[in-house]
């Protein structure tokens, strides 16, 4: 029988997902603590995993000429005043040491004739990443952290004698085993989710999407089983993206200052921040670009006609770093280098790197779980952490550990709940029914694409079209003990489906308690399309009571206590 055996180890700081924030977790405990056992379970392999498996070619929160505290009033604006400021504020402080310190690890960074970083803008500069996440994962392997690859985490496992979490259920692919890991401190580092919403490519091409396609959620979906507070799911994230390849446009318009035209070559995102008299946000250069569709003037473009043969080389070789499919076709012609590169909107996504949906968490990244820290895109209330912001997160929620060392109890999980979630792992692999996980998969994403707001539909939605989500989202559940596994992979294809659809359903409730548009195409309602200040400034907030998605609201200052339905302090 497959998943048959159990092997049970036994750690001292166990690290859930070893990319961005997990990786340098580990790195950061044990230099500063070298005889702490330190555990990392990756679903995949850590050389190449999660958001930087391909690489990337600028550190996009670093601070040039600019504080902390202008950081924070800047990422405070980009989002329409709804943010953690104190966890923003923690990760600016911290931004540009967490640069150097990558620096020192190996991954190299171009230097002007100043000796200084290359800026793209005031917080972000290049980097020549396209290594980054083997050199993480050499460090790691160089300061003696233990790593189970292939091994994708399914349950948080609590105390015997309190409702600490004290360990997790994983199951390792390759060698058909469950793994049972027991540690006294737990830290989330399972990045975002994509594939809740339809891929803009099909078939074979499904997974050349821009948030990592295989981030499922799962860290997200475990806290939620577990009863963790989660925050701001219905800030979904929307990337404005080259289409096809999906590459990102930072590369573009930072890095080269090309203009976004429309089909008739205007440059409409110019045109409206002269209009403004302002700097446009992120999700207005969105919403502008699916506005020129919407009036008939798409596609839209970036118009790299300007570029001479040294930027365009210079462009290719940035793109190398990071998105490298798209170089095929930028250079599928070298006589004559491409005047316009089409971009479009991607599928939504829940991140809390560039956006600030994921559990909630206070200064020090501890969860609402007794024993459980979240860091990097997997953690809420602080958008455009990006990379640095990752990093930063982890030594945050690393030095609480530590600093709480000796308050940790040794860990003890009752067999019985041991054995229920290897059960549970096995379930699909015995059940006779006949839905795989593609049709599972397929027939969320149209849910999701059609009522919940999806790029077919221009992000928009209403109460009317999430009332008809919610209800075939519920049934779509409890088909659950029809999808049927075969082997480790498609078990872990099944878990991942499934968890995807419990964080589908937690989305929906999010998006219907938000009854006003606050962040355009991220979140959009249709029925009530414009910001209310007065009513939802504020932060939605979730938990799961047994099978029940309770929605709660929080105030938007600290300690955001509570508040009534009235929008009262509770
Ligand atoms: C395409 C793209 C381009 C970007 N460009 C930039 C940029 O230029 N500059 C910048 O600063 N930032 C950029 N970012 C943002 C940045 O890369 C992310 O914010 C950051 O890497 C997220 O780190 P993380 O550790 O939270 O997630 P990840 O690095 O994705 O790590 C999550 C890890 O958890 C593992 N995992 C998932 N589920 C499980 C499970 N159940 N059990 C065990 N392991 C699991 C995954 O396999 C993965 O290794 C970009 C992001 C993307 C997606």
């Amino acid at each position: 029988m497959l998943f048959k055996n159990i092997t049970h180890i036994k750690t001292d700081i166990l690290i859930i997902g070893g990319g961005t924030a997990g990786c340098m977790a580990a790195i950061f405990a044990k230099r500063k603590t070298p005889h702490l056992d330190i555990t990392i379970i990756e679903k995949a392999h850590i050389k190449r995993s999660g958001c930087l498996a391909m690489g990337l070619n600028a550190v996009n929160a670093y601070l040039v000429n600019t504080t902390p505290q202008e950081y924070v009033e800047y990422v405070k604006r980009d989002n329409y005043d709804v943010i953690r400021s104190d966890l923003v504020l923690s990760i600016g402080e911290r931004l540009n040491r967490m640069t150097h310190f990558l620096e020192e690890l190996g991954v190299p960074f171009p230097k002007g004739e100043d000796g200084k970083y290359i800026a793209r803008s005031e917080r972000s500069i290049v980097m020549y990443g396209e290594h980054l996440k083997p050199i993480l994962a050499e460090a790691v392997a160089a300061h003696g952290i233990q790593v189970c690859n292939r091994t994708p985490a399914y349950r948080l496992l609590k105390d015997a004698g309190s409702d600490t979490v004290v360990g997790v259920a994983a199951f390792n692919i390759r060698s058909n085993e469950i793994y049972i890991v027991k540690a006294k401190a737990v830290l989330m580092c399972t990045g975002g989710a994509s594939g809740i919403y339809r891929p803009s490519n099909p078939g074979l091409a499904r997974t050349k999407t821009w948030y990592c396609p295989y981030n499922a959620g799962s860290g997200l979906a475990m806290g939620l089983r577990a009863g963790a507070e989660m925050t701001s799911f219905e800030m979904r994230f929307v990337a404005l993206r080259t289409k096809d390849v999906i590459a990102p446009t930072g590369t573009l318009v930072l890095g080269t200052k090309m203009p976004q035209c429309n089909a008739r070559d205007e440059k409409y995102i110019r045109k409206k921040q002269d209009m403004l008299g302002r700097g446009l946000t992120t999700c207005e250069r969105l919403q502008f670009t699916i506005a020129e569709h919407e009036k008939g003037r798409g596609p839209c473009y970036i118009d790299v006609s300007a570029l001479n043969s040294k930027q365009y080389k210079e462009l290719v070789e940035s793109y190398l770093n990071m998105a490298p499919s798209i170089v095929l076709d930028l250079l599928e012609d070298p006589a004559h280098p491409r005047t316009h590169i089409e971009i479009c909107g991607s599928e939504p996504y829940i991140n809390g790197g560039h956006g600030m949906a994921g559990f909630w968490v206070d200064t020090y990244r501890r969860t609402t779980l007794d024993g459980l820290y979240a860091a990097g895109d997997v953690a809420g209330g602080a958008p455009k952490k990006y990379i640095s912001g990752c990093f930063a997160e982890a030594e945050i929620a690393i030095e609480d550990i530590l600093q709480r060392w000796s308050s940790f109890q040794e860990p003890k999980i009752d067999q019985a709940v041991i054995e229920q979630a290897a059960n549970d792992i096995r379930t699909p692999l015995n059940s006779e029914g006949c839905i795989t996980f593609n049709e599972l998969e397929d027939r969320l994403q149209k849910i999701m694409e059609e009522y919940a707001g999806g790029s077919t539909q221009n992000y928009e939605t209403s109460r009317d079209k999430l009332l008809i989500a919610r209800k075939l989202l519920a049934a779509l559940s409890q088909s659950a003990g029809d999808v049927r596994a075969t082997d480790g992979h498609s078990l872990m294809r099944v878990h991942a489906t499934l968890e995807r659809t419990l964080l589908a359903r937690v989305l929906v409730e999010h998006m219907l308690a938000r009854r006003e548009t606050r962040w355009p195409c991220y979140q959009t309602r249709l029925d009530f399309p414009v910001r209310n200040d007065l009513e939802y400034k504020l932060f939605i907030n979730s938990r799961m009571v047994g099978e029940e998605i309770q929605v709660v609201k929080r105030n938007l200052q600290s300690p955001y206590a509570l508040l009534t339905k009235e929008g009262k302090a509770a």
